[in-house]
């Protein structure tokens, strides 16, 4: 019978030996090369992780990035710039939770219950979600502006408001002119 040598102490033992990616081990070595295996393990692990999280982030702060520079507008058409691609009809509703306004109630009263101001603030804040997501929606999609946008108020009931918006996403493109006649005429990419 050969001898149990251990690969890394070369240590003789009487007992059986541990095999680890084909080489044999002591018990003590053994356990000594499976925590080295699991750190290194653990290492890429929390590599891996760092790199998923970085790219959460630059995937994050591009979308900002982009979302910042989206292109809102009520029209069809954006001056200096053609409709490229249109991508579609995107629509974003936010609802204003039951007991909005007699949550206001309770603390303020004017003539008709609610003061004006509060309801604004907060239809608002509404408002600005709706057309944050929106934003957010138009970059995933591709779009680089909303057109033909319109903001619908709805009362569901007497405690729910909701706000809707729609829009068109597409994608533009600053109109270049391709050319020009003798009395001055442009002809513009995408006319
Ligand atoms: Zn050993």
């Amino acid at each position: 019978m050969n001898k149990l040598i251990c690969a890394s102490c070369n240590t003789e033992t009487n007992s059986f030996l541990h095999n680890i990616n084909g080489q044999e081990y002591c018990y003590n070595c053994a356990s000594k090369v499976m925590q080295s295996i699991n750190a290194e393990k653990n290492k890429v692990k929390e590599q891996a992780y760092d790199e998923f999280i970085n790219q959460e982030k630059i995937r994050e702060d591009n979308i900002k990035e982009l979302s910042e520079n989206i292109i809102f507008t009520t029209t069809n058409n954006i001056d200096g710039f053609f409709v490229e691609n249109y991508i579609g009809v995107e629509c974003v509703e936010v609802v204003l939770g039951a007991g909005m306004f007699s949550e206001l109630e309770g603390k303020f009263s004017d003539w008709f219950g609610v003061p004006a101001g509060a309801v604004m603030d907060r239809l608002n804040k509404a408002k600005n979600m709706a057309f944050k997501r929106l934003k957010n929606i138009a970059v995933e999609k591709g779009a680089n502006a909303v057109i033909g946008i319109d903001v619908d108020y709805i009362e569901f009931s007497k405690n729910m408001f909701g706000i809707i918006i729609n829009g068109t996403l597409v994608k533009v493109e600053p109109t270049k002119v391709i050319a020009e006649s003798k009395n001055g005429q442009k002809k513009l990419e995408g006319n």
